[in-house]
């Protein structure tokens, strides 16, 4: 008798998985991940603790690279962070170095932990969409207005990131709209970047040893397969050097949000 209810209840279980989606992941698009926190542990250079509350992660940085930069000169960190543009860049035709110089922010990103497809897409605005490992913001794929970012690119730096223009508010906030070279350089090409707000993770230009290119992803910047901090398969944008470079028509998922 008790044998009888052991193999009713399993197959109990195995309908009722069979029913229940969530419980077989396929690996698909609308397979549904929770971010660890000690993936976002991998986000060294905060002003705070990163931790997760009510389905969200919060993660604080003060926008200062830890990189040297041209853009440091004649700020208080110039003395140990100063360096001139050494031509490195191949992205920089005629390196154009713009008056705004990097200042120090207080920059709050509010970001869902178990991101998921969204059935609308929301275009990113300008300022941060994203924060990178070493706690520089990511910005779009374009400059002020809606413009393409040809002219901007000239005065990106050799670790391919430039300051906002003015002072306060975001003025003077260092970002990325490319590839961070710094963060690839000492972390591999293929390696996690950082998150975009819809909590999505971001992955560098290569894979499997080979270059990716905006062809080779969906409209949003992004496909979905195992990698391995997510054996399980995760949806992740890419890093291309061609155009749109990070993001394309808006966030996959739902943005959360972002203080400055
Ligand atoms: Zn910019
Ligand atoms: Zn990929």
């Amino acid at each position: 008798m008790k044998n009888i209810w052991h193999i009713a209840f399993l197959f109990f279980i195995l309908l009722s998985c069979d029913d229940d989606k969530d419980c077989c992941p396929s690996g698909s698009d609308d397979n549904e991940v929770t971010i660890p926190l000690s993936l976002y542990q991998k986000i060294y250079k905060t002003t705070s603790d990163i931790y997760i509350e009510n389905g969200f992660v919060y993660i604080n940085t003060d926008g200062v690279p830890d990189h040297k930069s041209p853009y440091f000169l004649g700020t208080q960190w110039e003395s140990e962070k100063y360096v001139p543009y050494d031509g490195s860049n191949p992205f920089v035709t005629n390196f154009n170095f713009n008056p705004n110089r990097i200042s120090e922010g207080n920059i709050r990103f509010k970001i869902p932990i178990s991101p998921k497809k969204s059935s609308t897409t929301t275009p990113t605005s300008m300022g941060p969409i994203g924060v990178s490992l070493n706690g520089v913001p990511f910005y779009n794929q374009y400059a002020g207005g809606g413009a393409p970012l040809s002219n901007e690119i000239n005065s990106f730096d050799q670790y391919n990131g430039h300051p906002a223009p003015g002072r306060g508010g975001g003025g003077g906030r260092y970002h990325y709209h490319m590839e961070p070279f710094w963060l690839t350089q000492n972390y591999g090409k293929n390696t996690l970047l950082g998150f975009l707000l819809d909590g999505f993770p971001i992955y560098g230009p290569e894979e499997n040893g080979s270059e990716l290119n905006s062809s080779d992803l969906d409209n949003h910047h992004g496909h979905s397969h195992p990698t391995s901090d997510f054996p399980g398969g995760v949806y992740h944008y890419h890093i291309t050097s061609d155009a749109p470079y990070l993001n394309g028509v808006g966030y996959y998922g739902a943005p959360g949000t972002v203080n400055e």
